[in-house]
């Protein structure tokens, strides 16, 4: 009995048509090889792989020049030579290993004013979810010695806020806050709403690592999104945190009800900023019930490794931040996005208000894949250091394992 179920049944070929006599029938082991020319002929050959994705391929420094093609060109590259690229290039410009741990912390939750329709924090859907007031500063810095103990390097706060203005007691705190975060050798960031540029300079001051204002979305599919603050506003605020020397933390959302276009025109928006952001969060939609997109399909992993890996390849040197929905990813999903440049991760009992990796599981999983924190002073060392790591490998020979890029890449 078991003699037939894996064995090949004996006639069936002959029952078949000549194309589908070579088609492995499932849970049998072949018994002779394929023949080659047996097989049904194979695809042409893929075209040239587009200029862009060359130039992407090479690049021993960011570039900001982008055009909207050029990223899509990457952006629809086959994912399995698409995911190679990104793999290589992120060698160059990283340690393959190191992942960043963050903790990111709810520091006033609900109550926000906004609509964005994925949140579960606007006042302006049901959720269940109770509006609460600003946390103290103490509480705040003991979350952030339990995660820097479990491992994590970069503490961030979110508040549910549309804005900071008039907020003069809320920023005073926030701003102990960082201090204390800094103080025990920690990176800070925080997201806040829109912000003028007087309020980013006073968060410079106060020590503060990053801001994170993502722009969730291509421009085209941003009013769907969201009605009550306007992409251009976005945009303002992130020029903001950048003129004050902070570090940019912007990235999207996947799921939102987009189309792959418009994930290209988030990348190329991006892309195209001054400078690329230190750090691009990667999330995928996890649907709360109560919002209007609550009960959205959820994004393909396909589009979410395809989006990790352009976003390797046309932003080099930022951290890529695989985000919120990380959870619902099997282990191996979570390893090809690391594989295709994702090097940053949130870890910890929460992620605002959704579920989160736990510092147990990702440690256990980082042992097993060959990962590890990433130190604070190498994400610390920004992106002039890691333009500097990618020119000095590529001007060294190439060795076996060195991670520097393969002479075989096909591009
Ligand atoms: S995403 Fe931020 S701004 Fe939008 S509703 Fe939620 S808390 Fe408010």
């Amino acid at each position: 009995m078991t003699q037939r179920v894996l064995l090949r049944p004996i006639g069936l070929s002959r029952l078949l048509a000549p194309t589908q006599r070579h088609c492995r029938p499932f849970s049998t082991v072949l018994d002779t090889p394929v023949h080659a020319t047996a097989q049904p002929a194979p695809p042409p050959p893929s075209s040239t792989p587009p200029a862009a994705f060359h130039d992407a391929v090479q690049a021993t420094a960011p570039r900001n020049n982008w055009t909207r093609d050029e990223v899509a060109d990457i952006y629809n590259t086959p994912l399995i030579e698409l995911t190679y690229a990104a793999a290589t290039v992120h060698r160059r410009f990283h340690s393959p290993a190191a992942i960043q741990m963050c903790t990111l912390m709810n520091i006033k939750t609900g109550g926000c004013s906004e609509d964005c329709s994925y949140c579960a924090q606007s006042s302006r859907y049901d959720t269940g979810l109770k509006a609460t007031k600003m946390v103290n500063v103490e509480s705040v810095l003991e979350a952030a010695r339990i995660a820097k103990a479990n491992g994590s390097s970069r503490f961030c706060m979110g508040a549910a806020w549309r804005d900071m203005r008039g907020r003069k007691t809320n920023l005073r705190n926030v701003k102990e806050m960082v201090k204390g975060v800094r103080a025990l050798g920690m990176e800070a960031c925080v997201t806040l709403g829109m912000i003028d540029a007087e309020q980013a300079k006073e968060l410079k001051t106060a020590g503060l690592t990053a801001y994170n204002h993502n722009l969730d979305t291509s421009r085209e599919h941003y009013p769907s999104v969201i009605t009550t603050r306007t992409y251009d506003e976005r945009l303002a605020t992130i020029k903001n945190v950048r003129d004050a020397g902070i570090n940019v933390c912007t990235g999207g959302i996947l799921g939102l009800g987009e189309k792959s276009k418009d994930h290209v025109g988030l990348i190329h928006t991006v892309a195209t900023l001054p400078s690329h952001p230190e750090s691009f969060p990667v999330n995928a939609l996890v649907p709360i019930k109560g919002t209007p997109l609550g009960e959205s399909q959820a994004i393909s992993f396909d589009a979410v490794l395809r989006t990790i890996a352009t976003a390797r390849l046309v932003l080099p040197a930022t951290i890529i931040r695989l985000a919120a929905g990380r959870h619902t990813m099997r282990e191996e999903k979570q390893m090809m996005c690391f594989m295709a440049g994702a090097n940053a991760v949130f870890t910890g009992e929460k992620m605002l208000t959704t579920a989160c990796n736990g510092w147990e599981e990702d440690k256990a999983m980082f042992d097993k894949w060959g990962l590890r924190p990433m130190e604070s002073h190498e994400t610390l060392q920004g992106q002039e250091e890691a333009v500097e790591k990618a020119e000095v490998d590529s001007s060294l020979p190439e060795a076996p394992g060195s991670g520097t890029q393969p002479a075989s890449l096909t591009v």
